[in-house]
């Protein structure tokens, strides 16, 4: 209806079109609100019970953030939530010449770094399955392979960091160490040291600004190096008179006698540095998360706890959590890896009402559907100058459906079909998730990429849909309570979408 329509139906109704309708709202208001896209606050959109089941389900979360800080401790606390929520390993019902029946749960970890969930649905996998993709690693500064020194009577780490960080943000904050040693005899140690619960912790220094000058002439890219992120480790040098680098001697003979460890053990050892802080509420009104890595545990708790709550579903339901996402998905624990098309495979090979043949896979690939779940930009007030406001998320908008990623023109971006965009719209707006759609900066800005590319590759409908998120890749990220809920609720209806 156009306006003019409009205008000749009050008039019809002899009303007075220019003035006090009798309404709530104007014909020009009903009129926006049935022609003009603007998404408005989640907040003001969702009834007190559900903004306390938001409150509610942020506290959950921060809790796991504070539990997890890495990939591996995230499979590690997926693999026990699942086997309490009555998950089996998928290679054990395999194994024990069990089918998969509609209804049954299973999982599959890779590595300890990689881990895919799934409930089986009553359908034939081959006419295909609901996918929610994330990933679970998160910037962060990696140990060398030869990482203990000891300079000027300090002992310390060398460093190598890890996806895209802004170097200067990870300076004269706590940190803590995170990770793995596997010893020669195969003997796993695993380690989580300074974190805030823990009388000590660990930092990188950074210069004073009495002596800064050089310093702050140079471009922020270049204020702190790569090879100036070092840890500061330890202070007190072992008791001998005769000995060399005393202080980096004391560390490794407490290493030792705490862990067993010897030098060389870094070699074969997986340590992360994170944050050392903890997750906490932002705000007077303690609407927003502040915490380390919810790019991407704010989407992949969310596709994760979403699974967990899932019962009957007519089309398999999947969670796939992956590894290595923020160094381009590489090597066997990420998306581009065989790890999910193996564990499709298997699923059709097993189920009651599968088969497998090189052909059933594929047709279950090419009918499946699946939300890339990633966090998108979202539009920061100290720094709006970077986003086309229109086109941009916003915290507190709700679930962002992003339609394409990449860079200059596009480049490297997965661009989600419109048909199946409309279909996910109606799916949301049927089930009141908020939704919001946007877009990584203004045009030529920058840009970035997720997993979608490389699942959208093999043939399935994907489109990243995610959480808005202030000060990405940062040590302290910040989203909102009630988007990560709307993205929880948005991930369950997907799960059991289709018959
Ligand atoms: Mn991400
Ligand atoms: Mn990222």
């Amino acid at each position: 209806m156009d306006v003019s329509g409009i205008l000749n139906k009050a008039n019809d109704n002899n009303l007075n079109i220019w003035g006090d309708l009798g309404m709530d709202k104007t014909e020009g208001q009903l009129l926006q609100d049935r022609l003009i896209y603007n998404p408005k606050s989640a907040w003001e959109k969702t009834k007190l019970e559900e903004k306390e089941a938001a409150f509610a389900f942020a506290e959950e979360y921060k809790d796991f953030l504070n539990r997890v800080k890495t990939e591996r401790e995230f499979v590690a606390e997926a693999e026990i939530q699942a086997k309490a929520a009555g998950f089996l390993p998928l290679e054990e019902v395999v194994q024990s010449g069990r089918q998969l029946q509609p209804g049954m749960k299973v999982y599959s970890v890779n590595r300890q770094k990689a881990i895919i969930l799934a409930v089986i649905g009553k359908k034939n996998p081959a006419e295909g399955v609901n996918v929610i993709g994330a990933h679970i690693d998160a910037p962060r500064i990696d140990l060398k392979q030869n990482p203990v020194y000891e300079d000027n009577g300090l002992a310390l780490l060398k460093t190598h960091y890890y996806g895209g960080i802004k170097k200067y943000q990870w300076v004269t904050i706590p940190l803590a160490l995170h990770g793995v040693v596997i010893k020669e005899n195969g003997e796993t140690v695993n380690l989580a040291l300074g974190d805030e619960t823990d009388d000590f912790t660990f930092t990188i220094t950074d210069l004073l600004p009495h002596l800064a000058h050089d310093q702050m002439e140079k471009k922020m890219s270049e204020g702190i190096t790569g090879e100036g992120l070092n840890l500061l480790i330890g202070s007190i040098p072992y008791q001998d008179e005769k000995a060399e680098n005393k202080v980096k001697l004391n560390i490794l003979r407490l290493l030792n006698e705490k862990y067993g460890l010897v030098e060389e053990d870094f070699v074969s050892a997986e340590l992360e540095i994170v944050p050392a802080f903890k997750a906490k509420d932002i705000g007077l009104d303690r609407g927003l998360v502040g915490a380390y890595g919810q790019d991407d545990r704010v989407c992949s708790f969310g596709a994760f706890r979403a699974l967990l709550d899932l019962n009957e579903v007519d089309r398999t339901a999947i969670c796939l959590l992956t590894d290595k996402e923020e160094i381009g998905s590489v090597g066997n624990t990420g998306a581009q890896s065989r790890f999910f098309e193996n564990f499709l495979a298997t699923i059709c090979a097993y189920s009651s009402t599968g088969n497998y043949q090189d052909l059933v896979l594929r047709d279950c690939l090419s009918r499946s559907k699946m939300l890339s779940a990633d966090v998108n930009s979202g539009v920061d007030p100290n720094f709006e100058g970077v986003q086309d406001k229109r086109n941009a998320s916003y915290l507190g908008k709700g679930i962002v459906l992003q339609k394409y990623t990449g860079s200059r023109g596009k480049s490297g971006a997965s661009d989600a079909n419109p048909e199946y965009l409309a279909a996910l719209r109606k799916l949301f707006n049927d089930h009141g998730i908020a939704w919001q759609t946007g877009e990584i900066g203004k045009v030529d800005q920058g840009g970035g990429g997720t997993i979608a590319q490389y699942l959208a590759n093999l043939g399935m409908e994907v489109v990243d849909c995610g959480v808005s998120i202030l000060a990405m890749h940062s040590p302290y990220e910040v989203t909102s309570k009630i988007d990560i809920y709307h993205n929880y609720k948005g991930n369950r209806v997907f799960y059991g979408w289709g018959k």
